[in-house]
């Protein structure tokens, strides 16, 4: 029976996140910190779906059981796509990241100021198969100061314009049902009982099951 799956993150609020909303899965959802010596991930390629990919091949891997892995990041077409693929590395913290952002669009007009979170989920086996890539993507606004106190990375400035407020002002459950993350995953879902099914009518990976 092919019945966990590790979540290739060490966010702990993606890990929250997706545990929440593969909760109706017959699947056990580890993290890596189920590991003692977990795996470094790194994202090498420009594209977020070679990134989710090569996360989830290396931690299905190291783990010995099939491997959730996203990859996201915030598209603001004015800065030709940036930060992209390098959402979080543009500088040290949330907060600077947020300041990055603000400066580079200083004086950007209203209309120059529309953006998109994007996520791809990639789901890969200890054998090394890449069994498909799902993705989301939602469309905002960024505003010229944070507001709001939840979410995570460029969530303050993130304007969500259905609901007239960011993402950081939001319920994690209302952020969950329209987010990138969200879309991607609930695709994962309705795929994944398919999935497992085959599977685990020809792998057997529970020797290595932790529980
Ligand atoms: P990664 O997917 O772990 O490479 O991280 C992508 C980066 O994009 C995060 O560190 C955040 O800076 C940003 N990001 C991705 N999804 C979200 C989101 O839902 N809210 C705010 N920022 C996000």
């Amino acid at each position: 029976m092919v019945n966990t799956i590790v979540v290739a993150s060490y966010n702990v609020d993606k890990v929250v996140e997706i545990r929440q909303l593969l909760k109706s899965l017959p699947v056990s959802v580890l993290s890596l910190w189920d590991w003692p010596d977990p795996p470094e991930l790194t994202e090498p390629y420009s594209t977020f779906a070679q990134n989710a990919a090569e996360k989830a091949l290396t931690t299905a891997r190291v783990t010995g059981h099939l491997a959730l892995a996203d990859d996201s990041g915030l598209i603001v077409p004015a800065l030709e796509g940036a930060p992209g693929v390098h959402s979080s590395r543009v500088a040290p913290t949330d907060a600077e990241r947020i300041e990055w952002l603000l400066s580079e669009m200083n004086g950007l007009p209203g209309d120059q100021r529309q953006a998109h979170f994007v996520c791809v989920v990639a789901v890969a086996t200890p054998s090394g198969e890449v069994l498909g890539t799902w993705e989301g993507r939602v469309d905002g606004i960024i505003t010229e100061e944070p507001r709001g106190e939840g979410g995570f990375g460029y969530d303050p400035v993130f304007f969500y314009p259905p609901d007239d407020c960011t993402f950081a002002e939001t319920t994690t459950e209302r952020k969950n049902s329209v987010s990138h993350r969200g879309q991607a995953l609930r695709a994962l879902v309705q795929d994944l009982p398919g999935i497992l099914g085959r599977l685990g009518s020809t792998m057997d990976f529970s020797s290595e099951a932790t529980e």
